[in-house]
C-alpha cells in the first residue's frame, strides 16, 4: 500500500499579512523612538476585546447564531472609531490587527479618536433583507454598553453600507429612548450624514498627490499618473486628479488595465462603471489598450495610485516601478519587504495611513455636525478637510526629515509617538 506523506504546502512567494506588515513597521518605529518596553507593549494590547453570540430566526424558521466581535485598540486620543465588516472568513485576530491600523490612523490625522474595529461572521451573499436586517440590529443590542457617540463610533467596511448604519443607529436610538445620530459614521444624509464623505478618501488621495508633487517639485500640467483599481477610491482619485489638469495614462480594475498615453477620459470610465445604475467593470468601455495590471504598476508614470487592495507592490515588482511617487489609495498595498526596494529607488511613498486617511476625517466631520446639530455645506467639509490632509501630510513629512526615515516610517513614528505621549501624561489609572 502507497503510503502517503503529508506536505506542507508551500507558502506562496511576498504573499504578506498586511496586517504583519503593519506591525513590522510599528516595531520600526517603536526601535528609532527607543520606546520602553512597557509602553510598547501597551501601545500593541488593544484595550477592549468583545464577543458576542447572535441568535437569529432565520427566513426559514430555522435559528441560525452568529458570531460577532468589536475590539477596540485604543482611546487615549478620545472614543473608538472603525469599521464593522461583514464577511465568512473573519477572526479576532484580523479585527484586531485593523482596530490598532485605526489608531495610527486617527493620530497621523489628528482627529480625537482612537482605534476599533469590529464585525460579524456571516455570509452577507447568502441573507435575505430581512435577516441582515435582524443580524444588524441584535449585534448592535448586544453592544450597547460598548457603542455610544462618547465612547466608540462604528462606520462601514467590508460589506456593510449606509442603510446598515442607519440599522445600527436606529437600534441604539431606540434603546436610548432619543436619536442619537452620533453613535455611527457613513449614515445616509437624511438621518445625519455628511456631505462629500463617499468622496473624502479619493479626496484626500488628490490633496496628499499635489502635496508630494510639489516636495519632488513636479508640475500638475506635465506629469502623468496610473491609477489601479476603480472603485470608490480609484474613480474619485482618477476623476480630481485628471479635472486638476494631472494626465491620467492607465487606470485598472478587477477586468484588467486600460492604457491611453493622450489621457483616459475618467468622466467616460465612471459613466461606463456606474451610468445606467448597475455597477459593472470597465469591460468594454473602449477607454484605451488593454494591458494587465501588472503592466499598469510598471508605466512609464510620474504618479502611481494603488487603490484596489492589499499585496500588489512586492518585493517581486517593487524594483520595476518607475513612477516618482507612490500615493497609497488602498490599504496595505505594498508589503513591508518592498520597502526597502523602493527607498533606494528614490521613490517618494505616500502611506496608505496617511494617503486614504481623507475617509475618516470626514467621518470625524460627520460626528461633529451630529453632535453640533448643525450642518456644514459641501464647500466647507471639502476646505476643512483639504486643511487637515495638507497639515498631516506636513507633519509626516516633517517627521521623516527629521529622522531621516521613509515618509512611511515617519507616519508610524508620528502616530505611536502621540499615543504614547497622551499615555504619559494621563498616566496609568490603578
Ligand atoms: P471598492 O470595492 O469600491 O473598489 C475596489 C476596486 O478595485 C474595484 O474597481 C475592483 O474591481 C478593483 N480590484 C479588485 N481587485 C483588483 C485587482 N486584483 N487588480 C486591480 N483592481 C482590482 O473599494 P474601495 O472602497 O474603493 O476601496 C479600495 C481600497 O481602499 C481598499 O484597500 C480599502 O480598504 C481602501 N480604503 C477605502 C476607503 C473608503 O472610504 N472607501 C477608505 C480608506 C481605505
Amino acid at each position: 500500500m502507497d503510503t502517503v506523506t503529508y506536505k506542507e504546502p508551500a507558502p506562496i512567494l511576498d504573499k504578506e499579512n498586511p496586517f504583519e506588515s503593519m506591525m513590522e513597521r510599528f516595531d520600526i518605529a517603536a526601535e528609532i523612538l527607543e520606546m520602553e518596553r512597557g509602553v510598547y507593549e501597551y501601545l500593541k494590547t488593544p484595550v477592549k476585546q468583545v464577543i458576542v453570540s447572535i441568535p437569529i430566526q432565520m427566513d426559514s424558521g430555522d435559528i441560525e447564531v452568529f458570531e460577532g466581535y468589536r475590539v477596540i485598540h485604543n482611546d487615549a486620543l478620545g472614543p473608538s472609531k472603525g469599521g464593522i465588516r461583514y464577511a465568512p472568513d473573519i477572526t479576532l485576530d484580523e479585527i484586531k490587527a485593523l482596530a490598532a491600523w485605526m489608531t495610527w490612523k486617527c493620530s497621523i490625522a489628528n482627529i480625537p479618536f482612537g482605534g476599533a474595529k469590529g464585525g460579524v461572521r456571516c455570509d452577507p451573499t447568502k441573507l435575505t433583507p430581512v435577516e441582515l436586517e435582524k443580524i444588524t440590529r441584535r449585534f448592535t443590542a448586544n453592544m450597547l454598553d460598548i457603542f455610544g457617540p462618547d465612547k466608540d463610533v462604528p462606520a462601514p467596511d467590508m460589506n456593510t453600507d449606509e442603510q446598515i448604519m442607519a440599522w445600527i443607529m436606529d437600534t441604539y436610538s431606540m434603546h436610548n429612548r432619543r436619536t442619537e445620530n452620533a453613535v455611527v459614521t457613513g449614515k445616509p444624509l437624511i438621518i445625519g450624514g455628511s456631505l462629500g464623505r463617499k468622496e473624502a478618501t479619493g479626496r484626500g488621495v488628490m490633496v496628499s498627490t499635489f502635496a508630494a508633487m510639489a516636495r519632488v517639485g513636479l508640475n500638475v500640467k506635465q506629469s502623468t499618473c496610473a491609477v489601479q483599481g476603480f472603485g470608490n477610491v480609484g474613480s474619485v482619485s482618477a476623476k480630481l486628479l485628471s479635472e486638476q489638469g494631472l494626465k491620467v495614462i492607465a487606470i485598472s480594475d478587477i477586468s484588467g488595465g486600460y492604457y491611453n498615453k493622450k489621457g483616459i477620459d475618467v468622466n467616460k470610465a465612471i459613466e461606463w462603471t456606474s451610468g445606467k445604475g448597475v455597477h459593472r467593470t470597465l469591460e468594454g468601455s473602449e477607454i484605451g489598450d488593454p494591458i494587465t495590471n501588472e503592466e499598469l504598476l510598471e508605466l512609464e508614470t510620474d504618479i502611481l495610485v494603488p487603490a484596489a487592495r492589499e499585496d500588489q507592490v512586492t518585493a517581486q515588482n517593487a524594483s520595476k516601478i518607475k513612477s516618482k511617487i507612490i500615493v497609497e489609495g488602498a490599504n496595505g498595498p505594498t508589503v513591508a519587504k518592498a520597502d526597502p526596494i523602493l527607498d533606494s529607488k528614490g521613490i517618494l511613498v505616500v502611506p496608505d495611513i496617511l494617503a486614504n486617511s481623507g475617509g475618516v476625517t470626514v467621518s470625524y466631520f460627520e460626528w461633529v455636525q451630529d453632535r453640533q446639530g448643525f450642518f456644514w455645506t459641501l464647500d466647507r467639509v471639502n476646505r476643512r478637510l483639504d486643511r487637515m490632509m495638507h497639515d498631516a501630510f506636513n507633519n509626516v513629512y516633517q517627521t521623516a526629515e527629521k529622522y531621516k526615515v521613509s515618509m512611511r516610517v515617519g507616519a508610524y513614528i508620528l502616530a505611536i509617538d502621540k499615543v504614547a505621549k497622551t499615555l504619559k501624561v494621563r498616566g496609568i489609572y490603578a
